[in-house]
């Protein structure tokens, strides 16, 4: 276990390439001993700023801070920072074992340091007695560990990941994601994986950094996030949500549809007379088929129903606008394609975001 602080500041980092600004201008402090997940669409910037971080690239401006001093100019492999890539980059020729001791060899540790430490790596991603086969024996997920356990040798400061689980199908994928934050829980070690699976990030990070164009959109936990979305991209890439055009009436008042909701969740940044977009996630709609129940309700028409088991989503249009309601099975309306619906909210359900 690492047992130096490892408080992460990035300070106004910005990365151009050629006339692309992959990373714009990002302020953020990443909680000691946290598992971070830096999430966005492809193209926004998370690896290249994974990249910055572990010293692979030099930020055109901007300073990166690790327990309180500057790293930018400190050389990648004198970062002491664990790395593990999607290509998993494991040497073929090499048994388990010898890729998890490589660093350690090259460290100047002994054979003897180099075996017992190996077999605690080994130990610890559940390949005990097997570090003698080679890598072209393993199966994705196995592979998967070894190259988590090499990234690991070193004691690594900080741990690095970008989209390590992404060749993986997706059940192993899933199984992965537990074992990996399990791993990280049980080790203490700052961890920052680079994803563009919002169901990952939810499963496996305590912190949320979300990204868009470049820039940081919203960070915080998983679940503040998802009730309380920053942006109407943020509500919309953290789990689905139904984005609905509103017009701010008052404090945390919003008329939509014509008709006035109180809301639990305004951003600060609006104020009356502005158009904003009311976000309301798939489960906080309620379908009725016997007329409205409360006060805010839509007519609406049912235009699909996927039935998927565990879950039923409904998908319905009001105008020209799509919402789709989700819900347990047992809680499944008497619907079909095309039936005339009251869909119901409540404003406790709600955030309302700038357009
Ligand atoms: P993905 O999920 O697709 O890997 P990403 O969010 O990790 O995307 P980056 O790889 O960081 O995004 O790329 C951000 C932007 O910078 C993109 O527009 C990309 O084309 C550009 N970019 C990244 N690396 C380079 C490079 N070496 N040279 C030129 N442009 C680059």
């Amino acid at each position: 276990m690492s047992d130096q602080s490892s408080g992460l500041e990035l300070q106004k980092l910005t990365m151009n390439f050629g006339t692309v600004r992959a990373v714009d201008d990002v302020d953020l402090a990443l909680p000691e001993g946290q598992f971070v997940c830096l999430l966005g669409p492809s193209g926004c910037g998370k690896t290249t700023l994974l990249r910055l971080i572990a010293g692979l690239q030099t930020p055109t401006s901007g300073d990166i801070v690790f327990n309180g001093r500057s790293i930018v100019d400190v050389p990648s492999h004198k970062r002491d920072f664990g790395m593990v890539f999607q290509s998993l980059a494991l040497f073929p020729h090499l048994t388990i074992a010898e890729n998890i001791a490589y660093s350690l060899r090259i460290r100047g540790q002994s054979a003897a340091q180099t075996k017992a430490r190996v077999d605690v790596l080994l130990d610890m991603v559940h390949m005990s007695g097997v570090g003698d086969r080679r890598i072209t024996q393993l199966s994705g997920g196995q592979r998967q560990r070894v190259a988590i356990a090499r990234a690991l040798a070193i004691s690594p400061r900080l741990f690095l990941l970008d989209e390590p689980l992404s060749a993986l199908d997706a059940k192993l994928r899933e199984a992965m994601q537990v074992e990996l934050r399990q791993l990280q829980r049980d080790l203490g070690i700052t961890t920052i994986v680079v994803t563009h699976d919002q169901r990952e990030a939810m499963t496996m990070a305590d912190h949320v950094v979300i990204m868009k164009d470049g820039k940081v959109q919203q960070n915080g936990s998983p679940l503040d996030i998802y009730r309380k979305p920053a942006t109407a991209f943020v509500a919309d890439f953290i789990g689905s949500s139904n984005l609905l055009p509103c017009l701010v009436t008052g404090n945390s008042v919003v008329s939509v549809f014509g008709q006035t909701v109180t809301i639990a969740n305004m951003s600060d940044d609006l104020k009356t007379g502005d158009d904003a977009v009311l976000s309301v996630r798939p489960e906080n709609l309620h379908i009725h088929t016997d007329g409205s129940h409360s006060a805010m309700n839509i007519a609406a028409t049912v235009t699909f129903i996927r039935d998927l088991g565990s879950q039923v989503e409904i998908m319905l249009t009001h105008g020209n606008h799509q919402l789709v309601a989700t819900m347990t099975p047992k809680d499944r309306p008497g619907v079909s394609i095309g039936d005339t619906v009251a869909v119901e909210f409540s404003g406790d359900a709600c955030t309302v975001v700038p357009v």
